[in-house]
């Protein structure tokens, strides 16, 4: 008969915690009460009282409450540590997907936007001598051979700044493009622009010689970047879509 007497431990061990929170909340109301009553307003403050008892009420359901199983097993660790290296190794190669794909759109946009800037190849003709190393010096340019008289057209918008004798070129035209780039035109034959002037991409502006000094008829075509440094003129049209 002992039985009925014991008590049943936790059920009414939490009901009377909850009746003693309830307690406390319904002092703090009761507190606020009187403060409120020796001020002017008289307006009921148990929808207060009432809310601050649930609130409570549930922080007490959530501390003794039933675990969340389901969270606490997506929270646990992995078995192995080489599951960890595992994922540590795919999120490396993921990662490093990402960056290549980047630099690559990258790429192709730069390229997509260069080939929106108009550019012409300087002439028609034969590639005799690329850009590099030649006879023990270097090639600063691209030869093409084709007879005299044959059309060179600007390769880019810009400014004539020399049209005239140059030496070892017979005569050149040089013209500072719109990007900064300056592009040398050499052992011409004639010109047809003068210092100073406008010149769109595609413009004739001279035609193939073989002044200077030069072993046949054919155009010297040079390419200086911004900074006065001579580039490869042909990855330089490359570049932009142009081929000779
Ligand atoms: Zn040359």
């Amino acid at each position: 008969m002992a039985r009925h007497v014991q008590p049943r431990s936790r059920p009414s061990s939490r009901l009377s915690a909850n009746l003693v929170i309830f307690g406390v909340a319904a002092g703090a109301a009761a507190a606020f009460q009187t403060s409120a009553g020796a001020s002017t307003s008289t307006s009921a403050p148990s929808s207060d009282a009432g809310l601050l008892s649930a609130s409570m009420t549930g922080a007490y359901a959530g501390v003794g409450g039933d675990v969340d199983k389901p969270k606490l097993l997506a929270l646990r660790p992995p078995a192995h540590d080489g599951d960890v290296a595992q994922l540590a190794k795919s999120l490396r190669m993921t990662e490093q997907r990402e960056a290549e794909t980047a630099a690559r759109l990258l790429a192709e946009r730069e390229a997509e936007e260069r080939r929106k800037i108009k550019v012409f190849a300087p002439t028609e003709g034969t590639l005799t001598s690329a850009y590099g190393p030649r006879w023990g010096g270097t090639h600063y340019g691209l030869d093409v051979a084709n007879r005299i008289g044959t059309p060179i057209r600007s390769v880019m918008d810009g400014v004539v700044i020399d049209a005239g004798p140059a030496s070892g070129f017979g005569l050149w035209v040089r013209i500072r493009h719109v990007d900064g780039t300056v592009a040398v035109y050499g052992h011409i034959n004639s010109y047809a622009v003068r210092e100073g002037q406008q010149v769109g991409a595609g413009q004739v502006i001279a035609e193939v010689g073989n002044r200077g000094n030069s072993t046949g008829p054919h155009l010297h075509f040079e390419l200086w970047d911004q900074a006065g440094r001579k580039a490869d003129p042909l990855a330089w049209l490359r570049s932009f879509g142009v081929r000779i």
